[in-house]
Order: structure tokens, then C-alpha cells, then sequence
């Protein structure tokens, strides 16, 4: 065959150097199979040429190249397997052929192939790897049958046009692959590092880019040590950390914690764990690092840790009261009058409700974390809350004069009033607790705004916050640099309750002026017609 002329063409060595060069030239589908369409076309006397391939899933038989057929009439040449002439020899892979389109009973645009004349017809199956994956049809417009040796040739070039379509189907998926991939780097919240075998920075992705403050192509193949220097977890350590050149040990080092400098000289924790590319010969030949950074995690332990040892602390000091008390009543030989048993009973009493205020605000700061936090809700006049809670407080003060600053009318809120008591009581002991004898705490309250809203003011004329700690005063377990007792739980239990009941809460604080904080509550209007409540 190799000796032989294609029917009025090349001879067939030739003939196949071109396919072969097709093949190697371009990896777009349509350039290299259109073009080994056109050599056929060049050799097998034929006026139509159609290469249906299936899609992805297998479903459609799909028009990848025409030739001789009118633009228009493209729509009227889609089949599905199994249907029409071309789908016939999709599902069993044998030729077909004849000499009548119009007529043949297996013709699927039948319509079409008498309104263009088609008559002679020989349809072949593309297969890839033994699967047949598209269908080959020439036509003529005459009676003229496609010969024996026209079917041999058709054969061998729907074998090089399903290795055309291999290589671009591959291609696809390498690319797709790639883009996915690097879609996958790109949007990880973790920083991605990947260095050769000899620790190069290949490739960062921007996580880590906005970690370090470098930019990939500033730090492409430098030493990842230089760049990121690893260091032992221990803050200031000068001890070389883990290192992905140290490689003898690197499968054991999942999710090892240390420190990496960023451009500016910062040191930040992080957790990181490596993933090992080898090449065909089984070499190393990248190392994947993933960095996590754990700055807010350690912070997080670091404030856990600061709080167990706070309310260590905090509740030690009454149980140490009341024990000294305790062991002094006990002691034999020790007579007290009355009126000194009487203070030492009262002072047993205070320590005592200071360690239930401390455990009811531990308790009460887990519910709201768990989100298990019971309200009864219902209508109720806040002046009345305010009055109460006021009243309750005046032994507490501490020589502050307290004054309500409530309206004449009634302040109906929507709320639960044990827990409104709550955040007022919370607010009135730092009030006190953070002014000097001799000044004056105000609680004010007022309808506001539309929707209505019941605002409340407790203000003082005490030391002042300092800016710097007021965006994060409702923190849970924050206390500032000027605080004096406390765990660090009552300004993120008021925030909770007042969330949890629809309100907001706020403060404006000025250092030696004194500071407001202020909360709000939806207010409760009497539907029309009811009665009280
Ligand atoms: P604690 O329950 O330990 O008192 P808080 O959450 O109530 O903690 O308060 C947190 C910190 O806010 C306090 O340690 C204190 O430094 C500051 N603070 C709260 N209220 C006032 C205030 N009225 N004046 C000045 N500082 C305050």
C-alpha cells in the first residue's frame, strides 16, 4: 500500500508525511482534524464530508467539522447515538455505505439530503482506544459507490484523526487540571509555599504573598530560608526551624508549629504540613508547604490561659477572706463580742455574694457562648428596672451620688427585666468602681428614633477609658492596662444580653473625664385597644 497512488492524489507515503506533520503542528481540534479531513478530501473524490464526535458525557453526537455543507443547513445534521446512519455506526463501529442517501431507510436527515441531491455515502467510526467516539460520512452527488480501496483509506484516516482528537482531549484536560489547580492555590486561606529539591521558591500563592509582604516574582528561586527563615516556636529563638531541606524526617512533620519572618522582620506562628512531589524516577523533586497562621489561636490561648490564672486569682481572694474569718471564729480560746462576730459574719456575707456574682457571670458568659441563653421576654415599664436597680446599688456605691434621670411618662420596653437588671447592675459597678469618691453616676433613659427605642445612659465622671482599648471593651476576658479586679467578663455578658434581647450597645469615653456607656432595647408600643399588660 506504502508503493500505491491514492486515486488521482499523492502517493499514500507522501500523503501520510502531511497527516503526520497535521499532527504534530497543532493541538487545536478543529486546525488538525479539519486538516486531515481536508487530505482525505484531497484523495477520496467526494462532495461532503461530516465528523460528528461525542461530547463529554457521551450523550450527543456533536458537528466538529463540515465541509461542503452550507452554514445554514448545520443545525439539520445533529443526531444522537444510535439514531440515523451515522449513530448506527457509532454504537456497533462497522462501516456503512451505499449509493442512495435520499432513499436509504437508515438515513436520519433524509429531508436534507434530498434538497442538497446526496447520493453515494460511506460512513466509518472514529474509535479511541477500541471506543468508538465519533463518525466519519462522505457523500457524493451521484450514484458513483465509494470503492473498496476509498473505505481502506477512510479507515486509516479516522485512525489519525482519533489521535488528533486524543491529543487535544488531553490537552484539555491538562489545562483544565492546571486551571483548577491553580484556582484551588489561589483561593486557599492558607499560604502555599512549593520549592525544589534544593529549597528554590517555585511558585507562592497570595495568601502568603499577603503573609510575608512578598510578591512572588521578588522572591522567585531565591532560598526559601533566606526568605522565610524558619525559626523554633519559642518568640526571639535563633534556632533554625523546621526546614523543608532538612528532608530526611519531612513525612513525620504534619502540621509542626513554628515561626516564619515576613519582609518586614515580623516573626507570625504558624502550622504548617508538607506534601512531597517525586518524578517518574522516584526523586524528589518538589516539596508543597502549607503555612496556617495561628496568630489568633495563640492569642486565644494566651488570653485562656491569662483567664484561668485571673479567676484563679478572683476566686481565691473572698475564699481566702472567708476562711481567715472561718478559722478566726474557730480558733479556741478566741471570745468575740456580738457587734465584732456580727462584722466578721457581714464581711463573710459580702466575700460570699462576690463569689456567687463571679460564678453567675461565668455561667452566664457560657450561655451566651453556647447560645443557650433562656429570655422571658415580655413587656415592662423600664423606669421601674432603673429605680429598682438604683436603690438595690445605693449600699454599693461607695460614696458616688447616684441619680436617675428617668421621664414622667411611662418606658415601655420589649425585654426580659431580670437580665435588663443585669447589664445595669454590670454597668453601675464598673461605673463606681472606676470613679473616685464624691462624683456623681447618671442613669438615664429616653424613647428615641424611629422604630422607637428605649436608650439608656449610665454615666460617670471616673478615670476614662483610653481609645486605644475601646474597640475591643466588649471583648470576652479584655481588661485594660488601668483595671482593678474583674475578670474580664462583665462588658461581653451586658453586649450578649443586650444582642440577645434586639438592642445595641455602645460607649463614648473620655481619659479623666469620665465615660457613658449606653445601650438600647426595642420599645414596646400598646397594640390598639388592649389593655395593660
Ligand atoms: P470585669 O467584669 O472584670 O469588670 P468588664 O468587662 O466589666 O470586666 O470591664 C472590662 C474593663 O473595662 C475593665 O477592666 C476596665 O478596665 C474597663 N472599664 C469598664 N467600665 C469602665 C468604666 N466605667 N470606666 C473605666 N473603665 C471601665
Amino acid at each position: 500500500m506504502a508503493e500505491r497512488a491514492a486515486e488521482g492524489g499523492a502517493p499514500i507515503p507522501e500523503l501520510f508525511g502531511r497527516v503526520g506533520h497535521i499532527l504534530v503542528s497543532s493541538l487545536d481540534l478543529d486546525t488538525a482534524l479539519g486538516g486531515i479531513v481536508d487530505q482525505a478530501l484531497a484523495v477520496i473524490d467526494a462532495d461532503v464530508a461530516l465528523v460528528h464526535l461525542l461530547d463529554r458525557p457521551g450523550q450527543h453526537l456533536k458537528l466538529q467539522i463540515a465541509r461542503g455543507l452550507p452554514a445554514e443547513a448545520a443545525s439539520e445534521v445533529t443526531i444522537a447515538p444510535g439514531q440515523g446512519l451515522a449513530g448506527r455506526v457509532l454504537l456497533d463501529g462497522k462501516p456503512r455505505h451505499g449509493v442512495n442517501l435520499q432513499r436509504d431507510p437508515r438515513t436520519h436527515f433524509r429531508a436534507l439530503a434530498q434538497r442538497l441531491d446526496w447520493q453515494s455515502f460511506v460512513a466509518v467510526a472514529i474509535r479511541l482506544h477500541l471506543q468508538p467516539i465519533g463518525t466519519w460520512l462522505l457523500v457524493r452527488r451521484r450514484r458513483e459507490p465509494f470503492s473498496a480501496q476509498d473505505l481502506e483509506l477512510l479507515s486509516s484516516f479516522a485512525d489519525f484523526a482519533s489521535l488528533a482528537i486524543e491529543r487535544s482531549w488531553l490537552l484539555h484536560t491538562i489545562v483544565q487540571e492546571k486551571h483548577e489547580s491553580e484556582a484551588v492555590i489561589d483561593a486557599s486561606a492558607s499560604g502555599i509555599l512549593v520549592v525544589d529539591a534544593h529549597g528554590h521558591i517555585v511558585n507562592m500563592n497570595p495568601a502568603l504573598e499577603e503573609l510575608t509582604g512578598w510578591q512572588l516574582p521578588q522572591v522567585r528561586g531565591e532560598l526559601c530560608c533566606d526568605i522565610v527563615g524558619c525559626r523554633e516556636a519559642a518568640a526571639g529563638s535563633e534556632t533554625p526551624g523546621i526546614c523543608p531541606l532538612r528532608l530526611e524526617s519531612v513525612e513525620e512533620r504534619a502540621f509542626v508549629e513554628y515561626r516564619i519572618r515576613t519582609r518586614d522582620g515580623r516573626w507570625v506562628p504558624v502550622e504548617a504540613s508538607y506534601g512531597l512531589v517525586h518524578d517518574e524516577d522516584g526523586d524528589l523533586a518538589r516539596v508543597v508547604i502549607v503555612f496556617r497562621d495561628i496568630t489568633q489561636q495563640e492569642e486565644r490561648n494566651r488570653a485562656r490561659a491569662e483567664f484561668i490564672a485571673t479567676v484563679s486569682h478572683e476566686l481565691r481572694t473572698p475564699l481566702a477572706l472567708i476562711k481567715g474569718y472561718a478559722t478566726t471564729l474557730l480558733s479556741p480560746g478566741v471570745v468575740l463580742d456580738d457587734a465584732k462576730t456580727r462584722r466578721f459574719m457581714q464581711n463573710v456575707n459580702s466575700a460570699a455574694d462576690r463569689l456567687n456574682w463571679m460564678i453567675d457571670d461565668l455561667l452566664c458568659a457560657s450561655r451566651l457562648d453556647a447560645e443557650e441563653l433562656h429570655l422571658r421576654l415580655q413587656p415592662f415599664d423600664l423606669r421601674l428596672t432603673v429605680r429598682k436597680v438604683l436603690s438595690w446599688f445605693q449600699p454599693h456605691a461607695s460614696r458616688k451620688e447616684l441619680i436617675g434621670d428617668l421621664p414622667a411618662e411611662g418606658l415601655w420596653v420589649w425585654a426580659d427585666p431580670e437580665r435588663v437588671e443585669q447589664v445595669l447592675l454590670n454597668l453601675l459597678t464598673n461605673a463606681a468602681r472606676y470613679s473616685g469618691a464624691g462624683t456623681q453616676i447618671v442613669v438615664q433613659a429616653q424613647l428615641l428614633g424611629d422604630p422607637l427605642r428605649a436608650v439608656v445612659h449610665v454615666i460617670d465622671q471616673g478615670i476614662g477609658i483610653k481609645a486605644e482599648h475601646l474597640p475591643r471593651i466588649f471583648d470576652r476576658y479584655y481588661l485594660t492596662d488601668q483595671s482593678r479586679k474583674g475578670i474580664g467578663l462583665g462588658l461581653y455578658i451586658c453586649r450578649g444580653l443586650v444582642k440577645a434581647m434586639d438592642g445595641e450597645i455602645w460607649v463614648v469615653s473620655e481619659v479623666g473625664r469620665g465615660s457613658t456607656f449606653s445601650f438600647s432595647l426595642p420599645a414596646w408600643t400598646r397594640p390598639e385597644g388592649a389593655g395593660n399588660p
